[in-house]
């Protein structure tokens, strides 16, 4: 789950670290109300929304006077915010952060996430903050430390110390940095986080370490040990049909192909994808409907994909193991009558009672194609979205 810029904020606020004072807006007046309360020469107006590249895409204002914030307000909200993060349709903007302007010395990049291979959260300090990470990572590696930490031991002082010194800090700005990064590592074991990063961390010129920018993203299994965290989910940010098929169990992902995928099991649905390319396809999303899919998850499956206008075909491939054959066709059939099936259907049934699953699909009247192996149901529906 991601959460907005002020949110983490404000949660890293609650564990003691340095980040602006702020409001959040909704409205032009607000904003220009936000500016006066804030009371500093200089505030900024930012564009909330679960994406970043903001300020390159005219979503980071710097304002000086209650007007200005007022008008950049205006020009935010209910604009679709485009970002290389985004997509070429952008986001809408709905709620603005007003924070008191910095007066910048120097932007630092801090980010923590979790390395698969070392099964450890790893954080990574850069002097080059402001810009692409990934670029810094790409062209001049040497410029990202690195230290792992455990969620129960926290970030070792003397790591903490060799990324402050490491990424040009000195003085009293590296103790600062020592209590950001280590207060960091606390946040992101305790609330169960996937990812965090600060870009930038910035020192000023009057000598403070804070932070500008803030993305948390939480592990989703964790959320149940964090209610205050589950309730700032925003479902305007979210794919709608994402959304929905949350509340079936169902895993989906919506992608930009025009052929739908039903698919039992996470492995299933990744090759089944794969196949669908090297057929010539392109897959609309991942949809892994779960090892015991109930009659009502598959109905509600279809209604999603059918959902998507991009769809033009839809693949459905189960493999009946623990689940039999037969009593997945019923389900699908049943689906089928319940939902306005206006695209080609192609089914790959495989595993236990697969022909009396085959004979209930073919006996059943309904428009559904059915195949044999995997290559088969691709070249099937390939050629049915084709044609
Ligand atoms: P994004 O990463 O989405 O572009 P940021 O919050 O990182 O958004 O803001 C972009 C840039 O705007 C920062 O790198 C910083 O230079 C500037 N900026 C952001 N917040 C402030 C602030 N409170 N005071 C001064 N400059 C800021
Ligand atoms: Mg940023």
């Amino acid at each position: 789950m991601k959460i907005h810029e002020f949110q983490a904020k404000e949660l890293l606020r609650g564990f003691g670290l340095a980040v602006p004072n702020g409001r959040e807006c909704t409205t032009p007046e607000e904003a220009a109300a936000a500016h006066e309360a804030l009371g500093t020469d200089v505030t900024v107006v930012k564009a909330q929304i679960h994406a970043g590249g903001r300020g390159k895409g005219g979503g980071v204002k710097l304002v000086r006077s209650a007007d200005e914030a007022r008008a950049a307000a205006e020009a935010m909200l209910g604009m679709q915010l485009v970002t290389h993060q985004t997509g070429p349709e952008g986001q809408t903007v709905r709620r603005l952060w007003v924070e008191e302007g910095s007066d910048i010395a120097s932007e630092l990049y801090v980010g923590i996430v979790v390395d698969r291979e070392r099964k450890l959260p790893v954080m990574m300090a850069s002097s080059e903050g402001g810009m692409d990470i990934e670029e810094v990572a790409a062209k001049t590696p040497e410029k990202i430390l690195k230290a792992a930490f455990t969620p129960a031991d926290g970030l070792a002082a003397d790591d903490a110390r060799r990324l402050a010194e490491g990424i040009g800090l000195g003085g009293d700005l590296v103790d600062q940095a020592i209590v950001f990064l280590q207060g960091l590592a606390k946040v992101f074991g305790e609330l169960d986080c996937s990812l965090a990063e600060i870009n930038p961390l910035v020192t000023t010129a009057d000598g403070k370490v804070l932070a500008l920018d803030a993305k948390i993203n939480f592990d989703d299994n964790g959320l149940f040990r964090h209610p205050e965290v589950a309730e700032l989910r925003d479902l305007f940010e979210e794919d709608e049909k994402e959304v929905e098929a949350s509340k079936y169990d169902l895993s989906y992902i919506a992608l930009d192909g025009n052929i739908g995928c039903m698919v039992n099991g996470a492995g299933l649905a990744m090759s089944t994808m794969d196949v669908i390319k090297l057929s010539g396809g392109e897959p609309a999303n991942f949809l892994d409907v779960g090892g015991g899919a109930s009659k009502e998850n598959v109905t509600a499956a279809f209604k999603i994909l059918l959902s998507d206008e991009k769809v033009e075909g839809v693949l459905v491939n189960i493999f009946g193991g623990i689940m039999r054959c037969d009593v997945i066709a019923e389900g699908i059939c049943a689906a089928v009558k319940d939902v306005d099936l206006h695209v080609p259907l192609v089914v790959r049934l495989e595993g236990t009672n697969v022909e009396k699953g085959r004979a209930i699909l073919e006996g059943s009247g309904l428009p559904i194609i059915t195949a044999g192996d995997l290559d088969d149901a691709a070249n099937k529906v390939c050629a049915a979205v084709a044609g």
